[in-house]
C-alpha cells in the first residue's frame, strides 16, 4: 500500500510519528414544496501527520498525497515541534498515543453508497409534498446530508487502525402562515434525524406520518394560546434534551475549556478542576455517560482519533460529577480523569476535546405517570431558539411547540415557549425521568468549536424529563 510505504519513510524521524488519512464523500439534497432547491455532492480526502519530539506534538496535513506533498508535510510538523521545544507549556511522552489495532464499522443493513442519488431525491420529494396538508402550509422542506467516511490511523508504535462510518442527516419542516402569524414545526428542532445507519433509513411510510404530524402541529399552532410568563413545572421532550444536554453538561465539561484553551473563541467554563468528585451537578436521579459504543448514535466509534479505545464513561452518577471530557492530552496535562474523545472535523485538522455521544439516562416513570405529577407545567418539544453564557451557565432555550399540563392533565397547546435557568440549580431541580422505551436519539452536524474553526457531528439521547419549580415566559 503506497501511504504504507510513505509512512516507513518517516517512522524513525521522531520520537513518535503518526499517520491518519480521512475520505469523505457526502451528498447534500434540499427539496423545498415538492422542487429542487440544491445540490451538492462533493469527495474529501487528505492527510493528517502527527509526530512527537521533545515531548512536543506537531501537527500538519496536505491533501496532496504524492511522495513531494507529503514531505512538505512532515518537515512542517517537525518545524512545528522545533518552534514549540523554545517556549514548552507542557512536555507529552507517548502514553498520550495508545499502540491500538482493529476497526469499526457503522451497523447497518445496506450501504449508503448503494443508494443513487435519484433514490434520495424521490424521498425528499414526496416527504416535501406530504407535508403541504393544507393551503395554510406556505413552505415545506425536506432535506438529507447522506455521508460515508473511511479513516486510517498508522502510528510508529505500531497503533493501526480503520474505521468506516455511515451517516444520515435527515430533517422536514413545515411553516404554516395565517394573518400576521406564522408558525415552523420540524423534525425534531431542525435537526432532523442524526445517525449513523444504511440505507435502510429511508423508510417512506414512517416519514410521510412523521411529516402529517409536524404539518397538522404547524396549523394547531396558528391558534393556540401564547405561552405565559409564570414559574411553574417544565416537562422536556428528548428533541429539547439534546440540546439542553448539549450545552449545559457536554460544553461546560470539556477539559480544554476548563484548561483555558477555549477561553478566546469558544469560551470557559463555570467548571473548575476542584470540582470533579465533589460538585453536585444535579438531583440523584442525574446520570450522564459518555458512550461511543452505542450503534446508530451519530458520534459513535471504536478509538478516538489518537488510537484511545472507546469505551462507556459516566460524566455524572447520581448528581455527582465524576469525569471531564478531556483526551489523554488533557488528562495528562489537568491530572484529571477523562475520556476518548481527541476528534478532529476532517484531515486538515488536529485533534482536540469533543463531545461524542453524551446521553442522559432513563428512569422509571411512564410518560402518562410523569404527567399525572404535574399539577401545574408546561412540556416544550423541538428546539427554536438557545443562548448561552461564555461560562454555561445561565442559558434561555425557545421551543417550537408546548402543551399545557394542569391538574396531572394535558389541556391545551401553547405556541413560543420559553424557559430559562442556571445549570446547576436547573439539574438539580430534575425530578422526574420516564422509561428505556421513551428514549429517543438525536444528534446536530454542526457543533463548532477551535481555532481554526471545526464543525463535528455530536450524539444525545434522553428520556423526557420533569425539572420543577423553572421560569417559562411567551413570546417570540
Ligand atoms: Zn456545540
Amino acid at each position: 500500500m503506497p501511504m504504507q510505504t510513505e509512512f516507513n519513510k518517516y517512522k524513525k524521524d521522531a520520537d513518535f510519528v503518526a499517520f491518519k488519512t480521512i475520505h469523505e464523500r457526502t451528498r447534500d439534497l434540499s427539496v423545498r414544496d415538492g422542487k429542487p432547491d440544491s445540490f451538492n455532492e462533493f469527495e474529501d480526502s487528505g492527510l493528517l501527520i502527527e509526530v512527537m519530539r521533545n515531548g512536543q506534538m506537531g501537527y500538519s496535513a496536505t491533501c496532496e498525497t504524492t511522495s513531494q506533498g507529503i514531505k512538505i508535510a512532515f518537515e512542517k510538523a517537525i518545524a512545528m515541534t522545533t518552534a514549540s521545544s523554545k517556549y514548552p507549556l507542557f512536555k507529552f511522552d507517548q502514553r498520550i498515543r495508545p499502540p491500538s489495532k482493529g476497526k469499526y464499522e457503522t451497523t447497518k443493513k445496506t450501504k449508503l453508497d448503494s443508494l443513487s442519488t435519484s433514490e434520495i431525491y424521490d424521498f425528499l420529494k414526496k416527504t416535501s409534498l406530504a407535508l403541504k396538508v393544507s393551503d395554510k402550509i406556505i413552505s415545506s422542506t425536506s432535506d438529507a446530508m447522506v455521508i460515508t467516511c473511511q479513516q486510517n490511523y498508522m502510528s510508529s508504535i505500531g497503533a493501526e487502525f480503520e474505521q468506516n462510518f455511515d451517516i444520515v442527516i435527515n430533517s422536514m419542516a413545515a411553516t404554516a402562515r395565517e394573518g400576521q402569524e406564522t408558525q415552523t414545526r420540524s423534525l425534531h428542532g431542525g435537526r432532523g434525524n442524526c445517525l449513523q445507519i444504511g440505507a435502510e433509513h429511508f423508510q417512506l411510510d414512517a416519514a410521510l406520518k412523521d411529516c402529517d404530524q409536524i404539518s397538522r402541529e404547524a396549523l394547531e399552532l396558528l391558534s393556540a394560546e401564547n405561552c405565559p410568563t409564570e414559574i411553574c413545572d417544565l416537562i422536556l421532550a428528548p428533541d429539547q434534551m439534546l440540546l439542553q444536554i448539549h450545552e449545559s453538561i457536554g460544553h461546560p465539561l470539556e477539559l480544554d475549556r476548563i484548561l483555558g484553551d477555549e477561553r478566546n473563541f469558544a469560551g470557559w467554563s463555570f467548571v473548575q478542576p476542584s470540582d470533579f468528585g465533589q460538585l453536585k451537578y444535579g438531583s440523584d436521579m442525574m446520570n450522564v455517560v459518555f458512550d461511543p459504543t452505542v450503534s446508530h448514535e451519530i458520534a459513535s466509534y471504536k478509538f478516538d482519533e489518537t488510537g484511545n479505545p472507546a469505551e462507556k464513561k459516566y460524566l455524572i452518577k447520581n448528581g455527582i460529577l465524576q469525569t471531564g471530557l478531556g483526551s489523554l492530552e488533557s488528562q495528562q496535562r489537568s491530572g484529571l480523569r477523562g475520556v476518548a474523545n481527541a476528534r478532529s472535523s476532517s484531515w486538515n485538522r488536529a485533534p482536540i476535546d469533543r463531545m461524542a455521544n453524551i446521553n442522559l439516562e432513563c428512569g422509571d416513570l411512564t410518560l402518562e405517570e410523569m404527567i399525572a405529577k404535574v399539577e401545574n407545567g408546561i412540556m416544550m418539544f423541538a428546539n427554536k431558539s438557545w443562548s448561552i453564557d461564555d461560562y454555561r451557565r445561565k442559558f434561555q432555550f425557545g421551543c417550537e411547540y408546548g402543551k399545557k399540563v394542569e391538574n396531572g392533565k394535558i389541556t391545551k397547546t401553547l405556541k413560543n415557549p420559553n424557559y430559562r435557568g442556571i445549570t446547576v440549580p436547573f439539574w438539580n431541580s430534575l425530578a422526574g425521568l420516564t422509561k428505556p422505551d421513551t428514549k429517543e436519539s438525536y444528534g446536530s452536524p454542526y457543533c463548532g468549536k477551535g481555532e481554526p474553526s471545526q464543525v463535528i457531528r455530536v450524539g444525545h439521547s434522553s428520556p423526557y424529563a420533569l425539572f420543577k419549580n423553572i421560569e417559562i415566559f411567551g413570546g417570540g
